[in-house]
């Protein structure tokens, strides 16, 4: 291996332990709850899940559990589960 590769992987290491560099803008998962699944959407700062008590509430177990795998990862906006 090149030493420009051993250097650019080196550097790879060192961003992987600092996700605040890291803003996710918009994705789409597929979220394996206990009994199905659903599809949980995020679009700068916005959530969507399609599950019945996201419609009623505006959150739910699906983007709360996003929220603390992400962490940093999702920018400025505090997260609804940290202040739970
Ligand atoms: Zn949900």
């Amino acid at each position: 291996m090149d030493s420009a590769m051993i250097a650019k992987i080196s550097k790879a290491r060192e961003y992987a332990e600092q996700p605040e560099r890291i803003s996710f803008k918009s994705f789409e998962v597929e979220f394996h709850g206990k009994h199905q699944a659903y599809k949980v959407g995020y679009d700068s700062g916005v959530w969507h899940c399609e599950c019945d008590f996201f419609e009623q509430r505006g959150v739910c177990s699906h983007t709360m559990a996003m929220e603390r795998v992400l962490g940093v990862m999702l920018g400025a906006q505090e997260p609804v589960a940290a202040a739970v």
